[in-house]
């Protein structure tokens, strides 16, 4: 048993809601708080929505959906959370204001009471340190939407107690999510080597050595749901680039988290991906993808990269990523790779596809690409050459 049996909710928007409905499906007993009551309302609909398609799939009772949704209580004040076990919080991703609605909370909750963040970007250890209790504040970064991704990173700041970070690992389970431990680093897991997915692709479009949707195409050929250009389109533009930008601060501007000017381009012209219409492609009204926007095509000038050769530079460069974050001691590389797969729906974990591929032959492309590019942003993780030169695995499939 974790002691958690009250759950508040901080922020009834997209997270919040989905937070608050598998917290509630798990039986736990949830207070939800949004400063606007017309994002309450919304919610309940959202959450009554989904709960009655559960029942109409026969995935859930009638009794249980309408026990759950009983269980969702909204409260009109922050400070009514104060009662809660634990309180995740939801609200736009400005430090300023999650530092302050902590300061707030740590002020209401009793001693015991844990504060989490679903932050993406921002460092836990500095939205805990507004508070008297650092040691009970931790990241649970769920992943949208909710109720159908199964990955919750718990991201355990420097000064969170390990016996936190285990009860609310526990939570994650009971509302049937699969909790991977992160330590509190830019991007944490999933973000981190994701980026690598998109620079990578970036950089060989930015370079003219193949059209975007001939980098989409090949990835998909290998299993990836969507491509990178096509993924930031689902995302937003916008909010793939102020992602990227955050990380490249949180690493102090290392040139592997360097974000390309192509993804300026686009969000500066409004085109902000599927939700509004247009961005790295054109959209018709049912949402169909169309041609790339005509800015982006362009003749090309030098022979392009043929599939193989695409998707080699792309896997290189997470796999390089993944061996970093293990060496940075972000989490274990089992614990990468689950997150990966259950946080991306990519095909394999980077790790297992790189010992696949041949860890050595990952060095050989990335110390070829460092040859023609020496900015440090394809330079091999030590660990990731030292691991390959031994004839060795990350023991991820082994
Ligand atoms: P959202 O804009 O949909 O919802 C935010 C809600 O917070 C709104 O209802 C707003 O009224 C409310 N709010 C604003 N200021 C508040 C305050 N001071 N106190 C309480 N509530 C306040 O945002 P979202 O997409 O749900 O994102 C919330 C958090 O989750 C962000 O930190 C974001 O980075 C993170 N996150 C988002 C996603 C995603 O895909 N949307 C995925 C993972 C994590």
């Amino acid at each position: 048993m974790n002691g958690i049996s009250t759950v508040g909710v901080l922020g009834a928007g997209t997270m919040g809601a989905g937070i608050a409905q598998v917290a509630a499906e798990a039986g736990l007993q949830v207070l939800l708080h949004d400063p606007l009551d017309a994002a309450t309302e919304r919610a309940q609909e959202r959450i009554g929505g989904f709960l009655a398609r559960k029942v109409d799939k026969q995935q859930l009772s009638d009794e249980d959906a309408t026990a759950a949704l009983a269980r969702i209580l909204p409260v009109r004040t922050l400070e009514e959370l104060g009662v809660a076990d634990l309180v995740i919080e939801a609200i736009p991703e400005e430090l300023g204001l999650k530092r302050d609605a902590f300061r707030r909370l740590d002020a209401v909750a009793g001693d015991g009471t844990i504060l989490a963040t679903n932050t993406s970007s921002l460092s836990v250890a500095r939205i805990g340190s507004a508070t008297a209790r650092p040691d009970r504040v931790l990241g649970m970064h769920f992943f949208n939407p909710v109720p159908l991704m199964a990955l919750v990173e718990v991201v355990a700041g420097p000064m969170t107690a390990p016996a936190v970070t285990d009860s609310v690992a526990l939570l994650a389970r009971q509302m049937g999510k699969t909790p991977v431990v992160a330590a509190d680093t830019p991007g944490f897991i999933v973000n981190r080597i994701q980026r690598a997915y998109y620079l990578e692709a970036f950089r060989i479009f930015e370079d003219g050595l193949a059209a975007l949707a001939a980098v989409d195409d090949a990835m998909r050929g290998i299993g990836f749901r969507l491509g990178p250009f096509e993924l930031a389109d689902v995302v937003g533009t916008d909010v793939n680039l102020a992602a990227g930008l955050a990380i490249f601060d949180g690493f102090f501007a290392d040139p592997r988290f360097r974000p390309a000017r192509v993804q300026g381009s686009v969000a500066d012209a409004g085109r902000l991906g599927r939700k509004s219409g247009a961005g790295y492609y054109d959209y018709d009204a049912g949402g169909e993808r169309g041609a790339p926007w005509s800015a982006l095509v362009r003749p090309h000038r030098l022979p392009q990269l043929t599939p193989a050769q695409i998707e080699a530079r792309i896997l290189a460069a997470i796999v390089n990523e993944a061996a970093s974050a293990v060496a940075d001691g972000v989490a274990p590389p089992e614990a990468i790779d689950t997150a990966m797969k259950l946080g991306t729906n990519w095909p394999e974990g980077p790790l297992a596809w790189g010992e696949r591929i041949g860890l050595a032959s990952v060095v050989h492309s990335l110390d070829a690409l460092h040859t023609g590019v020496p900015d440090g942003r394809y330079r091999v993780t030590p660990l990731l050459r030292a691991v390959a030169a031994g004839g060795s695995f990350f023991s991820v499939r082994h």
